[in-house]
This record gives C-alpha cells, structure tokens and sequence, in this order.
C-alpha cells in the first residue's frame, strides 16, 4: 500500500518517543521526499524506513530525519553544518526551518544529484561540498547545530569544535552495525552528553578507530 506523506508524519507523533516539535512536523510535510529516491522506490518513498540511494548508500528512515532534526533545536537564524549528504533530503529538513546549511558528502556523484534536486525545488540556502566531511568546514564554522548522518566510532573533537557555545552536535556513535543516537551540548564549563536511542547508519569514511560490528544499511531506529 502507498503511504501518504500526511500519513507517514501523522505516525512520526504516534512513535514511542514521538516527533512533537511543531515546525520539524511542518518541515517534514513540505519537503517531497519522493523526490529525493529513485523511481523504482517512490510508491515507498513515505514508508517509515530507509530506502537504497544508489553508491551503497542510503537515504535515512523518516522517523530518523524528524528525531534528529528536532534534537538539534533548528531555530529561524541557525546556522547548521551536516556530514553525509547522501540524497539530500535531511539538508532539504533542515533548510524548510534554519537560515543556512552547510553540507558536505564524499561521493561526488550524490553530491551532484543532492545539488540538482535543491535547484529544481528552490532551496538557495544550502551549500554543498565534495569532500571528507569527517574534519567539519572549519571556513564557515562556528555552527549553532552540526548534525552527522552516518556512523561514528567516537565523538569527533574536530566536531565539536566548530560548535558555538550553546551548539549541539546530533551523532550516531558506536560499531559498524549498531550505533547510538548522541546529542552533546558545548557549554562553557564543559560538554554535556545525552544518549538517546539505538540506532544503523552507514558508517561515516576516512574516520579511525572502527571496533568491529554486524554489516550496515542505514539510517534507521533499532
Ligand atoms: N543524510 C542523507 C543520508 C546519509 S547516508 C540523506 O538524507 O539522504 C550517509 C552519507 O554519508 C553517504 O552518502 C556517504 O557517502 C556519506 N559519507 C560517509 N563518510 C563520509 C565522510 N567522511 N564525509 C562526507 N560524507 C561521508
């Protein structure tokens, strides 16, 4: 059966730790997430789960976009840095509610498909980088928010600093295979670490200190 996208944001609130934030559910209504796959997925283009982009990647599961869209806090004149652009379509979330977004993805041809599709939707508001995103875009840093969609064996301190006090990086941190879901809050005195959720994504390229896991798909809640 074909899900609407007003159904699948309808069960983004009915999830066991719901979506509450009023304008990340307004986000997720606008952005046309069926754009952002190819056509052999778009009648499951709103099913709650993550679906192949193409490269071995993945575009994340929906739920997941929304969670940790709304743990980085977006405000109107936020400006936010994301790791692993894959398909575009967590930057295109962010863009419906922050000033800027920066993104950087290291395969260039998903960078190149990421770009085509902001153009044909209107989004003047994100940048986008072919490279290693592991070490930040410290020209335009610092960011209110930075958000890394794929695996982390740690929590990168390159990261981190390129927050502004106040600033929060939203990261999956753990083995190939299985990671959690981190929120960690600069503040003066320190950084404040909040553990989430279980979670798979793929796992963030170029990064040292991989522990051993299962095998990967991506982007989803476990
Ligand atoms: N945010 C994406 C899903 C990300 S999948 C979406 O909304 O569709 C993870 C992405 O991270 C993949 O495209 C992968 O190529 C990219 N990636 C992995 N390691 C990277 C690195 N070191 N720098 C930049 N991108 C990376």
């Amino acid at each position: 059966m074909r899900i609407s996208r007003e159904t699948m944001v309808k069960l983004l609130q009915k999830k066991e730790d719901p979506v509450k934030d009023p304008e990340v559910l307004r986000a997720m209504l606008n952005v046309p997430r069926h754009y952002f796959v190819g056509d052999d997925f778009r009648p499951r283009a709103y099913d709650d789960s993550p679906l192949p982009i193409g490269k071995n990647q993945t575009i994340s599961q929906p739920y997941m976009v929304a969670k940790m869209t709304e743990l980085l806090e977006p405000r109107k004149n936020s400006i936010v840095l994301e790791i692993g652009t894959g398909s575009g379509y967590q930057a295109a979330v962010l863009a419906e509610l922050v000033d800027k977004v920066y993104t950087i993805e290291r395969i260039p041809e998903l960078a190149e498909e990421a770009k085509k599709r902001f153009d044909e939707l209107g989004y003047k508001n994100i940048n986008v980088r072919i490279g290693d995103g592991s070490v930040g875009w410290p020209e335009m840093s610092p960011f209110d928010g930075v958000i890394v969609t794929a695996g982390c064996p740690d929590i990168p301190e390159t990261l981190l600093g390129q927050l502004i006090e106040n600033g929060k990086l939203v990261i999956p941190v753990g083995s190939i295979g299985f990671q959690e879901l981190i929120v960690v809050t600069k503040k003066k005195e320190g950084y404040h670490v909040n553990r989430k959720f279980g979670c798979v994504f793929v796992p963030l390229i170029g990064i040292r200190g991989w522990r051993q896991g299962g095998s990967s798909c991506g982007g989803s809640a476990k």
